[in-house]
C-alpha cells in the first residue's frame, strides 16, 4: 500500500469512529433525557439492583415501543446497548422483565436460533411481551454447571423435558425460559449437553417462588415433568450445549449491571459527600472510570463477534467488589438515606454469586491466562 492509500484508509477510519462516537453521545442524550422525564412523570422510582428486583413489565414495553430492546440482533450492536443500559441502570430504572431475553437469549436466539424460532420469539422479545428466565442452575449444578441432571429425551416433533432447576429469577412470571439439558449420557459430561427454549405454559412445568430475605421476590425453583419442546426451539446443535453456553456467559458477566448494581447509591453518596469524604468517594470515581473503560473494550470486541470470556468475568469479578464497596463507603458518609442503604444491603449478598462465583471468575481468568502464557 502506498503512503497516500495507507494515510487516507487511516482518514476514512478516524471519520467513521469520530461519527460513531458522535452518534453515539447523541443517543446517550436521547436516552438520558427519556429517563429523566419518565423519572419526573412518576413512572418509575429509582432503586439499586434494579436490573435483577426492579420488575415492571409495563416500563419493559415503554423501552420496547421506543425501539430500545433488542439493539444488538438489530443492527445497533453492544456497544451501543451498552450506552442504552448504562444510562437505565445509573437511573435505576425497572428493568428486569425484559433484561434475560435483551442480553443474552434474544442474542443467542438471533445466531442460534431456527427461522421458526426468530420469528416466533424476536419481535415479542422486542416489544417487551416476551420474558424470559434462566434455568441453568440446579439443585447439583451451580459452579460446575456441566452436571446439570435435567434430561431431554427424544419425542415425536422435539424432546421431553424432566427435571429441576433452581434460583431461576423471575421464572414465575417470564413467559419463556432458557434450559440447559442432558440429551445424552455416557460420554465426559461437558459433552450431551443441549439449549433448548421452552414456553413456560407449556403442560409439564410448574414455577414456585423461594423467599429471600425480603420474602417473596425473583428466586424461583422449576419443575419438568414430560415439558415438551419443538425441534424448532432447540438452540443451535444437539449435543453442544456447553460450547455455545460458556460463549454466552461473555454476554451475562461482560455488562454494566455488574458494575453499577448500586449507583444509584452512589449518586446520593456523592451528593451527601463533604470534604472529608472526598478521598473516599474519589477513588470510587476513579474505579468506576476504569471499570467503565473495561466495559466498553468487552462490548467493543462482542460486536466484533469475540466472546470475550476472561475480559468479562475480570469486570464482573472487579465490578463487584465496587458494588459492594460503594456500599461501605455510603454508610460512612453523614446524609445517605437510610432506605437506599438498607435496599442495597439486602441485594448485597446475591452479586458475588449470580453469574459465577467470585472464585469461579478467578479460575476463568487464571486459566486463560495460562493459556495465554502456554
Ligand atoms: C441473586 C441471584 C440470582 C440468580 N439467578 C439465577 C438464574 O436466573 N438462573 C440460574 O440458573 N441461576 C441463577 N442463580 C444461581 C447462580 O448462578 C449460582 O448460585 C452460582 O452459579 C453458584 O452456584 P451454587 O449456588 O450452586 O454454589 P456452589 O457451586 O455450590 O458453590 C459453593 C461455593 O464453592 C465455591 N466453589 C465452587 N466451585 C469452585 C471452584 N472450582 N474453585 C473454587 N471455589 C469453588 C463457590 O465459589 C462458592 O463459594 C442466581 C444466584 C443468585 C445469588
Amino acid at each position: 500500500m502506498t503512503f497516500r492509500a495507507e494515510r487516507r484508509g487511516t482518514f476514512r477510519a478516524e471519520r467513521r469512529g469520530t461519527f460513531r462516537a458522535e452518534r453515539r453521545g447523541a443517543f446517550r442524550a436521547e436516552v438520558r433525557d427519556q429517563i429523566a422525564k419518565w423519572r419526573r412523570d412518576g413512572v418509575f422510582e429509582p432503586r439499586s439492583d434494579s436490573w435483577l428486583t426492579g420488575y415492571d413489565e409495563d416500563f419493559s414495553r415503554r423501552l420496547g415501543a421506543r425501539g430500545w430492546i433488542g439493539l444488538t440482533w438489530r443492527g445497533r450492536g453492544f456497544a451501543d446497548r451498552f450506552v442504552l443500559t448504562e444510562e437505565l441502570l445509573r437511573a435505576g430504572a425497572p428493568v428486569a422483565a425484559h433484561w434475560i431475553a435483551d442480553r443474552q437469549i434474544g442474542p443467542a436466539i438471533a445466531r442460534l436460533g431456527s427461522a421458526a424460532l426468530k420469528q416466533a420469539l424476536l419481535p415479542g422479545i422486542e416489544a417487551g411481551d416476551v420474558r424470559f428466565c434462566l434455568g441453568m442452575s440446579e439443585p447439583d449444578a451451580g459452579s460446575d454447571l456441566a452436571s446439570v441432571r435435567t434430561r431431554a429425551v427424544r419425542t415425536d416433533g422435539g424432546w421431553l423435558l424432566d427435571g429441576q432447576k433452581v434460583w431461576s429469577s423471575h421464572a414465575h412470571r417470564a413467559t419463556h425460559a432458557y434450559v440447559l439439558a442432558r440429551t445424552s449420557t455416557g460420554e465426559h459430561k461437558h459433552r450431551g449437553l443441549t439449549e433448548f427454549v421452552l414456553d413456560m405454559s407449556a403442560p409439564g412445568v410448574t414455577a414456585r417462588q423461594i423467599p429471600d430475605m425480603r420474602g417473596p421476590g425473583h428466586f424461583c425453583e422449576v419443575f419438568f415433568d414430560g415439558a415438551f419442546v419443538p425441534d424448532s426451539a432447540v438452540l443451535g446443535s444437539v449435543g453442544d450445549g456447553w460450547g455455545q453456553v460458556t460463549g454466552q456467559l461473555a454476554f451475562e458477566r461482560g455488562g454494566p449491571e455488574r458494575v453499577l448494581s448500586t449507583y444509584p447509591l452512589l449518586a446520593l453518596t456523592l451528593a451527601a459527600a463533604g470534604p472529608a469524604d472526598a478521598g473516599r468517594v474519589g477513588e470510587l470515581v476513579a474505579r468506576l472510570t476504569a471499570l467503565r473503560r473495561l466495559g466498553k473494550q468487552v462490548a467493543a470486541r462482542m460486536d466484533a463477534g469475540e466472546a470475550p470470556i476472561g475480559a468479562a468475568a475480570t469486570l464482573k469479578m472487579l465490578g463487584n467488589r465496587f458494588e459492594v464497596d460503594v456500599i461501605e463507603v455510603a454508610r460512612s458518609v453523614p446524609g445517605v438515606p437510610r432506605a437506599a442503604i438498607d435496599d442495597a444491603v439486602l441485594a448485597a449478598p446475591g452479586f458475588s454469586l449470580r453469574g459465577g462465583t467470585t472464585e469461579v471468575l478467578g479460575v476463568v481468568i487464571a486459566r486463560e491466562a495460562m493459556g495465554a502464557v502456554g
